[in-house]
């Protein structure tokens, strides 16, 4: 859907004493309402906290496009469910070439297939956000594409809803910040956004399904993770609301602590602090660490992802569905026919529409694919072999991923000519048969986002702001617990919540985790 929407010069001009003000405030409200990170080399346990970056004002995005992203949400829930239930599809596109020249997949893939005739849960659990640009195209007018979908470890979600209740009450306080702008007076154009409730309530319909009361919630989590309040958030909601207790561990810990029960299977997590008390089993396992080679420095990481998938914890996510969420996937789905094949074919499971597999319609799968914009593989197939002319001839128009998470990892523009020729160059030895290494990459178009939106950026931890020239991410969070046989009353699919990040234009990655985004909120118009 493209619609043609101008948005409004912003953002509204303030005086110096206007400006200090909602300084003062945002601060404040951020650092009494948990809008923080730990600083830079904190102490364990911590003894001070920074706001998380910020900007100051919500940034405008346009409402039918907002709706649009919405309501895409369980349609995207529901495709990949399906791709994660769909073996045969992840061995072909994960078992193939990906998984010989990068060893983070490979690593991933053949752990899974190694232990996936054993697994005692069907049940998993996706704590999902699909990630969007604003894309201006000359010709169309503004649309939103689809950066990646990410299946593990989807962040600040606590964070985003604590941004949009600070941007909320600073209207509030400032009499709609000053009456600068008539966007910032009207309270309906501050979507209500509640992430957090969301995806607590995602986690503890998996421990409600697991169906025993004395059973925690595990949070694998990373040593020094310094958005650590994003976590405690969820696990402080999902204690004092639905009494369902919260134990966090990292890998190491893990390795020693964890205990499979040989014949239930139940995951068994001694208490260090009660050690007369019996083990603690374990109804679903969320991860915020485990989707990064850095999360795997020994061997012994991978044991332990190995053991928590063979117990009968719900995981979030399962292997086989962080394996779903690979750029690599993205771009299989993205050739012709292949989405029909998950969302029209007749012998797909329900996952959650509630009305039976042969419910969604091409108009489902062609709102869906408009949200794409160009994707192609790096391999010598005829698309493949037209992609690397493309990226060759016109690299200002392309970036580069390899399958990784966490932002940083990309190539863009100019660096990919010379990036692809020193990956041939690494190729050039292998053995008769092997894949060339430039085949664990995908090649896509760059979303070009509307130019002359500026905002005023707060770093963690300053009290001052940057005016610079924006682009603003918005994630769709997702929750879909899925793979039971038949019994649809435990199948979720619902929508989430958003996340809006943004980032002085000038730099071509996000990442709040990295220090190049803000976490804002939309202002719809
Ligand atoms: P990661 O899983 O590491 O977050 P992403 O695919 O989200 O990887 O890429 C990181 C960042 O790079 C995005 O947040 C976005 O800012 C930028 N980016 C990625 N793909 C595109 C694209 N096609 N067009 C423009 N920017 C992109
Ligand atoms: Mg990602
Ligand atoms: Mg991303």
């Amino acid at each position: 859907m493209a619609v043609p929407t101008t948005l409004p010069e912003w953002p509204p001009s303030l005086t110096e004493e206007q400006h200090s003000h909602l300084i003062l405030l945002s601060s404040s409200y951020a650092l009494s309402h948990g809008f923080t990170l730990l600083p830079p080399s904190s102490s364990n346990p911590p003894t001070s906290a920074i706001s998380a970056p910020l900007s100051l004002l919500p940034t405008p995005f346009p409402r039918g496009l907002y709706d649009l992203a919405v309501s895409l949400q369980p349609l995207y829930n529901a495709l990949y469910a399906r791709i994660t239930l769909d073996w045969e599809f992840l061995d072909r596109v994960m078992g193939g070439s990906v998984s010989k020249v990068d060893t983070f997949q490979g690593e991933l893939w053949r752990g899974w297939k190694s232990i996936r005739e054993e697994l005692v849960q069907p049940l998993q659990l996706g704590l999902f956000r699909s990630d969007y640009l604003l894309h201006d195209s000359e010709t169309e007018g503004m649309s939103i594409k689809q950066v990646e979908f990410n299946t593990i470890a989807a962040s600040f979600g606590a964070l985003s809803q604590r941004a949009g209740e600070m941007h909320k009450y600073l209207s509030k306080a400032t009499n709609g910040y000053f009456s600068v702008s008539p966007h910032l007076t009207n309270p309906a154009n501050f979507p209500p956004n509640e992430p957090l409730k969301n995806l607590a309530s995602g986690l503890a319909e998996g421990w409600k399904a697991y169906g025993k009361k004395d059973a925690v919630i595990l949070f694998v989590v990373q040593e020094g993770e310094r958005n650590v309040f994003d976590q405690r958030w969820l696990e402080f909601e999902l204690l004092e609301r639905d009494n369902i207790p919260v134990i966090r561990h990292t890998f190491s810990e893990l390795s020693t602590l964890a205990k499979i029960d040989p014949t239930t299977k139940n995951l068994l997590l001694p208490s260090p602090l009660e050690p007369s008390s019996p083990a603690r089993e374990v109804a679903v396992i969320y991860y915020r660490s485990a989707y990064t080679p850095t999360d795997y420095p020994t061997s012994s990481e991978w044991s332990t992802r190995i053991l928590l998938e063979k117990s009968k914890a719900i995981k979030c996510p399962s292997m086989a569905l962080q394996l779903s969420g690979a750029k690599k996937i993205q771009q299989v789905l993205s050739e012709p026919g292949v989405l029909e094949i998950f969302l029209l074919g007749e012998d797909r499971p329900d996952v959650g529409f509630g009305v039976g597999a042969g419910s969604l319609t091409q108009d489902d799968v062609d709102r869906l694919r408009l949200t794409w914009i160009g994707l192609y593989p790096m391999d010598n197939s005829e698309l493949g072999r037209k992609a690397y002319d493309l990226a060759l001839d016109e690299p200002e128009k392309y970036v580069l991923k390899p399958q990784r998470e966490g932002g940083g990892n990309n190539i863009y523009r100019e660096n990919i000519p010379g990036y692809l020729k020193q990956l041939e160059e690494e190729s050039r030895q292998r053995e008769e048969g092997e894949p060339e290494k430039k085949e664990g990459y995908i090649l896509m178009e760059l979303i070009e986002p509307p130019k002359g939106l500026r905002n005023l950026l707060v770093k963690g931890g300053e009290n001052k702001s940057r005016l610079a020239d924006i682009v603003s991410e918005l994630g769709v969070y997702g929750v879909s617990l899925f793979g039971g046989d038949g019994d649809k009353e435990q199948i979720v699919n619902t929508t989430a919540g958003t996340l809006l990040r943004t980032k002085g234009r000038e730099s071509d990655e996000g990442g709040v985790a990295i220090g190049i985004s803000s976490i804002d909120s939309p202002l719809l118009v």
